[in-house]
């Protein structure tokens, strides 16, 4: 198995969620593996350690109707679509960048 991301407490990446979070928007894992660590320090002892999980591969508790799916394919077009360079980049576009990671990279290196 690879290494997993590890983020700490409050800075997970958006597009992952942790399962009770997930259940939370009617949502469950759906076979998928976990994505990602969140980790939250503790004194003296291990890292609290929380497992994420991808909210694009999360399948619905609730079976979808043709119309749910739609909508749920354009939202996530539109949040996979970066505004610089305007690709569909196959992720979701990081609110922390507001652009897909090679524009992010092109715009820190100009700077
Ligand atoms: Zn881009």
């Amino acid at each position: 198995m690879s290494v997993l991301p590890v983020y700490r407490w409050r800075l997970a990446p958006d597009g992952y969620a942790t399962r009770r979070q997930l259940r939370a928007a009617g949502l469950r894992p759906g076979g998928q593996d976990v994505a990602a660590e969140l980790q939250r320090p503790r004194r003296r002892r291990g890292p609290l350690v929380a497992y994420l999980y991808r909210i694009d591969h999360a399948k619905p508790v609730r079976p979808m109707t043709p119309g749910r799916w739609q909508a749920l394919a354009k939202a996530n077009v539109a949040r996979r679509t970066c505004p610089e360079c305007g690709c569909d980049v196959g992720y979701v576009i990081p609110t922390s960048l507001g652009m897909c990671v090679p524009c992010a990279d092109a715009a820190q290196s100009a700077a």
